[in-house]
């Protein structure tokens, strides 16, 4: 599933691009997939592009198109502006429209933005400011915004009895980080996953705060990983799965000490740890 950085890449590729354009056209394929009446953002020049948590926010003058990646979503980009040789490893994407294409925008200059979406979990949602900032409200802390510090992260994890990696997946207390940063973000804070959150002292959670926001620049600086089904704006694969500490590398051994990383399973998701650097309390 895509988590804060895959959709921080997008941001970053799209906004230049799409910034100032306006929408001619839309194609539904999926009703289920668009909620609002799309008239309200034909001919609307968007804006600019935001983010929060892992929603990604077309600005247009009074009309806010938030989408939601969800597990399959992707959103590629066919234009003028596209990068020359495309390096596109899936096949599916050589040919757009496809089976998986739910929704397509089509902008006047030409350009197409087409979101596609195999498992159908994905959607985009028409809001004015009210609705946009209730969703807003429903998420935690964004952890790129001033509110994600030491201390209001120490206010979070010391009232609560919960697993920390379970504690930093839930997004009504932080928001965008999900499997492969919570994993990776304890392994560079030697914390075991299972530690209970309130047992953690300030001390840790100032190294966790720092290891979280090091794991998600990362991410971004590697344009997200793609050891599954996210691909960049243009259909292109992210590299930060060539760069994973400890997610997804059950028996590999670890980048510090050689141990093998061991695999368990914490609140219904595959966990993975270092035995000896990350050691329970
Ligand atoms: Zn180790």
């Amino acid at each position: 599933m895509p988590e804060l950085p895959e959709v921080e890449t997008l941001r970053l590729q799209l906004n230049p691009i799409l910034k100032g354009q306006v929408i001619s056209k839309l194609e539904i394929l999926n009703k289920k997939t668009f909620h609002g009446d799309p008239k309200l953002i034909i001919n609307r020049k968007i804006t600019g592009i935001s983010r929060f948590a892992k929603v990604l926010v077309f600005e247009t003058k009074d009309v806010a198109i938030a989408i939601h990646l969800k597990m399959s979503g992707r959103l590629i980009y066919r234009g003028k502006k596209q990068p020359k040789n495309l390096k596109i490893d899936d096949i599916e994407l050589k040919k757009l429209p496809n089976s998986h294409t739910r929704v397509t925008f089509h902008f006047k200059s030409g350009d197409i933005l087409y979101f596609t979406d195999q498992r159908k979990f994905g959607w985009i949602k028409l809001l004015d400011r009210v609705k946009r900032e209730a969703l807003k409200e429903k998420l935690g802390i964004e952890p790129f915004s001033k509110n994600f510090n030491v201390e209001n992260l120490y206010k979070i994890t010391s009232k609560i009895n919960r697993p920390i990696k379970v504690v930093l997946m839930d997004q009504s207390l932080i928001s965008g980080i999900g499997n492969i940063y919570a994993n990776d973000g304890l392994f560079c804070a030697k914390i075991h996953p299972k530690t209970k959150a309130k047992d953690l002292d300030k001390k840790q959670i100032q190294k966790l705060h720092e290891c979280l926001l090091m794991v998600l620049k990362n991410g971004i600086k590697y344009k997200g990983a793609s050891e599954n089904l996210f691909r960049d704006a243009f259909g292109q694969k992210g590299e930060l799965q060539n760069y994973f500490y400890v997610y997804a590398r059950e028996g590999k051994p670890c980048k510090v000490c050689r141990t093998p990383i061991v695999k368990f399973r914490l609140g219904g998701r595959g966990t993975f740890f270092c035995p000896k650097c990350q050691k329970s309390q």
